[in-house]
């Protein structure tokens, strides 16, 4: 079967009611046989579901099809994005260990780094995705893991996977991604040779800014590593989630479609648009890094980013002029959503270190929803003419 028909036919659970939708499973345990077979579960000696906390037949759904997208061996489901990004490095590495990491990554996964794994011993050096020559120097000893989101978010800039999976050959590290941007329908991380993929399944998992999710795929032997940490400390994602994501990926590569081809299309408007200072978007030949795009991405993605004429102060002006498009910290939504990076997701950062990942006062985000590309054109071109200061 292709891959849209795997994601809509792929159903590990199913019950003598012979329903044709997958059912909900709200219950906090399962029942032994017997009470050799309780002990036999916790043992790990037999497989099944035991208590919620470890699996349930919905997230083991969720998780099937993102393992079948991604071509992992393995998965586990979490109840947040950054949940799924903590526990694929917390459950992996121990103090001394050390991360090196490019540097644009999601405003919480800065926090992570710089403020909360130090507590524990855990250090990272963080590399300019634009000199990859500095990649190498970065490496120590005892660097046990490389971090990366290809593209970033917001500033767009693209990691060489293909490159870094031929770097883990040489120097032994966990190759981990957080593939959110792109979804597994764009882009697969382990076909160039990385070890973990992490999502935040908020985004186009569920692609209409319902419920909260993350989710972790990747080698199994990591996996079950990653089993044992969720196992005792709790980031479990909740049956109702899984529920309906597992029906939203029914829906993702035709709604990933419209998302791209949209973005594309705001993306050449704006490019001619004379209050434009900054424009990017990984598919439009001006993106510095636009052949390695077209090699390691389907299409660009959903998100535009761009940076207007006359910094923060015109950026609000074209953010409060706009009347369809809603402004929210969000993206991925059916919903096209304007966000301003400098004052929400990367406000704890000083000046200095977002203009390192191009963000600038005047700097907005659009995540490109699923109405008329010529209604999000309109909307966006109206207030960028109107907020001429
Ligand atoms: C949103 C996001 C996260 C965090 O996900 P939550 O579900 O909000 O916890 C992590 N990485 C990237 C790239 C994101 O966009």
């Amino acid at each position: 079967m292709k891959e849209q028909s795997k994601l809509i036919r792929s159903q590990t659970t199913r019950t003598s009611n012979r329903e044709h939708s997958v059912p909900l499973y709200l219950t906090s345990s399962f029942v032994f046989d017997d009470a050799e077979h309780g002990r036999a579960m916790f043992a790990e000696e037999v497989e099944g579901n035991l208590y919620s906390r470890y699996s349930n037949p919905n997230t083991s759904e969720f998780i099937n099809k993102v393992v079948e997208m991604e071509g992992a061996e393995a998965g586990l489901a979490f109840a947040s994005g950054m949940a799924a990004v903590f526990a694929s490095i917390a459950g992996l590495l121990r103090s001394g260990d050390h991360i090196v990491a490019f540097r644009s990554v999601f405003g919480s996964t800065h926090q992570l780094f710089t403020q909360l794994l130090p507590r524990w011993g855990i250090t990272t050096s963080y590399v300019d995705a634009s000199k990859p020559e500095d990649f190498e120097k970065a490496l120590r000893p005892e660097t046990k893991m490389v971090f990366l989101e290809t593209p970033s978010n917001p500033g767009l800039e693209l990691v060489d996977l293909e490159w870094l999976g031929k770097l883990k050959e040489k120097h032994q590290f966990i190759f981990n991604v957080d593939n959110c941007f792109a979804t597994p329908y764009l882009q697969k991380p382990i076909e160039f040779g990385a070890d973990i993929v992490s999502h935040s399944a908020t985004k186009y998992m569920d692609g209409q800014g319902r419920v909260l999710g993350g989710v972790v795929v990747g080698r199994a032997d990591l996996m079950k590593e990653l089993m044992f940490f969720i196992r005792h400390t709790g980031p479990a994602m909740s049956a109702f989630n899984a529920w309906l994501l597992s029906k939203s990926l029914e829906t993702l590569t035709l709604r990933m479609d419209r998302h791209c081809g949209s973005a594309l299309k705001l993306a050449q408007t704006l490019e001619q648009h004379p209050e434009i200072e900054e424009i990017r978007y990984p598919f439009l030949p001006s993106h510095p890094q636009f052949e390695l795009a077209k090699r390691q991405m389907k299409q660009g993605g959903g998100v535009v980013t761009f940076t207007v004429k006359g910094g923060s102060e015109r950026a609000n002006k074209f953010m409060d002029g706009l009347d369809m498009i809603m402004l929210t910290p969000n993206l991925g939504d059916s919903r096209s959503i304007a966000t301003h990076p400098a004052s929400t997701t990367h406000s704890k950062l000083s000046d200095e270190e977002r203009a390192q990942i191009g963000i600038f006062p005047g700097t907005v985000r659009i995540s490109v929803g699923l109405e008329d590309a010529s209604d999000i054109i309109d909307d966006i071109v109206k207030s960028l003419n109107e907020s001429k200061v």
